[in-house]
């Protein structure tokens, strides 16, 4: 049996072993794809335990995005732009092979739902793993980055790691009021939704136009979204389409395969899969 799972903490919320499901039903692959919980301080110790009893692949979620890029023995182009991963591979030689999905995943599903355009300007709370693992994928595609974040040291290393690109800009939240921005497309990737609260930012970013994408993913409307609805946005979209996208180039790296999406997405709507 190919083994596979997902890590991170909190992990109870994924729907990761779901969508995995659904694909290997859809291509007729047979393999096992589990949730397993990490403690905080155990990352190296639970991952390599997984792959030196039979684990051939990963995905990696809150908070060890970076732990896991620092583990790799080799990383794919997309690995490397991003400096963080999602998703890690066992070689036929035995390395670790690392890889960042969730850019493209993203990228993949604001195109489908007509939220970016090439020259979008973005608004992206959070300067976390997700935040980190989209931004190349979103600036190499034309757009024009704004980075906030709660703690305004990590919108400082983001900065810096890209290298101080000239369409990557940062702010700090408190001051996102003063400056007058009108932006096409806010992101929201911070994990706050998880516990059910928001960013705590001003409503001035919303505006009848813009498009609020929230990477989180529920069932009902996400705390964030709702609140951009509150203050006048129209066009909302939370990260299920992202989910199964990022997860199907996971697939892809691992079997070789990709699933078709469209079909996974509808299925996992209408059968109510949250
Ligand atoms: P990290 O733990 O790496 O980063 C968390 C980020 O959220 C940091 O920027 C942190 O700010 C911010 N944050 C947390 N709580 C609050 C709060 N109460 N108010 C404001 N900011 C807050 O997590 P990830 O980046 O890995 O994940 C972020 C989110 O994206 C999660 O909800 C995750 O589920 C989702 N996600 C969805 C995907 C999809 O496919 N749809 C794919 C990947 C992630 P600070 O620096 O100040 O601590």
């Amino acid at each position: 049996m190919k083994i596979f799972a997902i890590f991170g903490n909190p992990i109870k919320h994924s729907k990761s072993p779901i969508i995995h499901k659904l694909f290997a039903n859809q291509l007729n692959i047979v393999q096992q794809y589990e949730k397993i919980y990490v403690p905080i301080n155990n990352f190296n110790n639970v991952i390599n335990h997984f792959f030196k009893n039979g684990g051939l692949g990963a995905n990696i979620t809150v908070p060890f995005k970076k732990m896991a890029y620092n583990i790799c023995d080799l990383l794919t182009q997309r690995g490397i732009n991003s400096g963080v991963v999602n998703t890690l591979k066992i070689t036929k030689k035995n390395q670790i092979l690392g890889d960042n999905t969730d850019g493209i995943g993203l990228l993949k599903d604001l195109k489908r739902i007509n939220f970016i355009y090439k020259n979008s300007n973005i608004l992206l709370i959070g300067a976390g793993g997700a935040a980190q693992g989209i931004i190349y994928p979103l600036i190499n595609f034309g757009c024009t980055i704004m980075i906030t974040n709660r703690t305004y040291k990590k919108s400082c290393h983001l900065l810096k790691y890209f290298n101080n690109k000239k369409n990557i800009n940062i702010i700090k939240i408190e001051d996102i009021n003063n400056k007058k921005i009108n932006y096409d497309l806010i992101i929201n990737a911070t994990s706050s939704s998880i516990k059910g609260v928001i960013p705590n930012i001003s409503s001035s970013i919303i505006h009848s136009n813009v498009f609020c994408y929230d990477l989180f993913y529920s069932n009902k409307i996400t705390p964030f979204l709702d609140w951009c609805l509150y203050h006048g946005a129209k066009k909302i979209s939370d990260g299920l389409g992202m989910l199964i996208e990022q997860a199907a180039y996971s697939f892809f790296l691992w079997h070789g395969i990709m699933p078709n999406t469209t079909l996974i997405l509808k299925k996992f709507k209408t059968n109510n899969y949250f």
